[in-house]
């Protein structure tokens, strides 16, 4: 196979690098959830048409789009929140990459229906696959923007077919991710529904000027949000490393009582900075620890760590779920100690119910 070099024609390049950015259902909503809060929105609706196979829509009253940025709005590498690498050091939003848009471009159909604060009018702009205006036309909207996607993966035939025959397990996923941003953003009242043939059903919803407590109770009951431990940072004792100063901890986690844990991991959410994230090693000290006081079942974790902006690299993966940190180690080190002292002596003061 020693053909001649040449370059891959450009959207073919465009499609290739679209697939790793948006992975899957979870991904693209995520990434439309994400430029929602950066926007500034106070409120963000998600709805989906078939569990997403036929369409979704994320609608914001966020800033809106400003007509000088329509053209450039879907095109790679083109964002509104960095300029240079420099920037990325102190960059306070989800995004940054610009690539959402387009590589959203590349897989699906968009509409994007936006009013900037400064404009009378609403436009609805339609996309091609390279991100290029497709149609315009005004329209009547509240300032904010709503982006529609339908025909997800339309243009990668082993995603779109893998997608449709795992719409459920997708839409699950999906689901957990969304869930994450609607318990960290507590000053925005959040939604997801879902339209079938038969049915339209609210799957989440939160109300805003909430407390991370009450965004809990909104999604998975009073019972749920009472039953929990506050988590704080404990620095171990003879611990005189200047890193304990370095890192935050606040969360919630289950009780280590047979009647508080769950028979599966999939109440665990844990954020750096806020951010919705896998640190895989912290996921595996967290269930290590409760299984020595509850080898039979999983804690719900919600697990917010606050670490120095220099100390951490999201720009990892494009999704950017898998965070760079450094002295991770010790990070570690100090989740176990934290959440040893929490279940090795339980008292009255973490206790949520004595609190509420
Ligand atoms: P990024 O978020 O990394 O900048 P995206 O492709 O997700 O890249 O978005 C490109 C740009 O489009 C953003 O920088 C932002 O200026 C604008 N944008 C996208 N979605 C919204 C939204 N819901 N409200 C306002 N502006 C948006
Ligand atoms: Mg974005």
């Amino acid at each position: 196979m020693s053909g001649q070099i040449k370059p891959i024609n450009k959207l073919d390049v465009h499609k290739i690098c679209s697939g790793q950015v948006v992975l899957n259902l979870a991904t693209a909503v995520k990434e439309l959830i994400e430029n929602s809060l950066d926007a500034g929105a106070t409120s963000v609706e998600l709805r989906l048409k078939e569990f997403g196979k036929d369409s979704l829509e994320v609608t914001d009253n966020g800033a809106g789009i400003h007509p000088d940025n329509f053209e450039g709005l879907a095109l790679k590498h083109h964002t509104s929140k960095i300029q240079d690498f420099a920037d990325l050091s102190s960059v306070e939003t989800f995004g940054f990459r610009g690539e959402a848009l387009s590589s959203l471009c590349a897989l699906s159909n968009v509409t994007v229906t936006t009013r900037h604060s400064s404009q009378e009018c609403g436009t609805k702009l339609l996309f091609d696959h390279e991100g290029n205006i497709k149609f315009k036309v005004p329209i009547a909207k509240q300032v904010g923007t709503a982006v529609n996607l339908s025909n997800l993966f339309s243009s990668l035939p082993v995603r779109h077919k893998e997608f449709h025959r795992n719409l459920k397990k997708e839409f699950g996923k999906m689901i957990q991710v969304v869930t994450g941003y609607c318990l960290v953003a507590t000053q925005v009242k959040m939604s997801c529904t879902n339209q079938t043939k038969s049915t339209n059903n609210v799957l989440l919803s939160t109300h805003g000027s909430n407390t991370v407590l009450e965004n809990i109770s909104c999604i998975y009951g009073s019972k749920q949000a009472n039953s929990l431990l506050i988590l704080k940072k404990v620095i171990p004792e003879n611990d005189d490393n200047d890193m304990a100063y370095m890192f935050e901890l606040d969360g919630y986690v289950s009780s280590c009582d047979h009647s508080s844990g769950r028979s599966s991991k999939d109440r665990q959410f844990y954020f750096i900075n806020s951010r919705p994230c896998e640190p895989l090693k912290v996921v595996r000290a967290v269930n290590e620890v409760y299984h020595q006081y509850n080898q039979s079942q999983y804690p719900f974790v919600y697990l917010n760590i606050t670490i120095a902006r220099d100390e951490v690299d999201i720009n990892v993966t494009p999704d950017k779920r898998q965070i760079f940190l450094s002295n991770e180690n010790y990070l570690v080190s100090l989740v176990k100690a934290s959440l040893n002292k929490l279940y090795e002596n339980i008292p009255s003061t973490y206790k949520i119910n004595t609190l509420l």
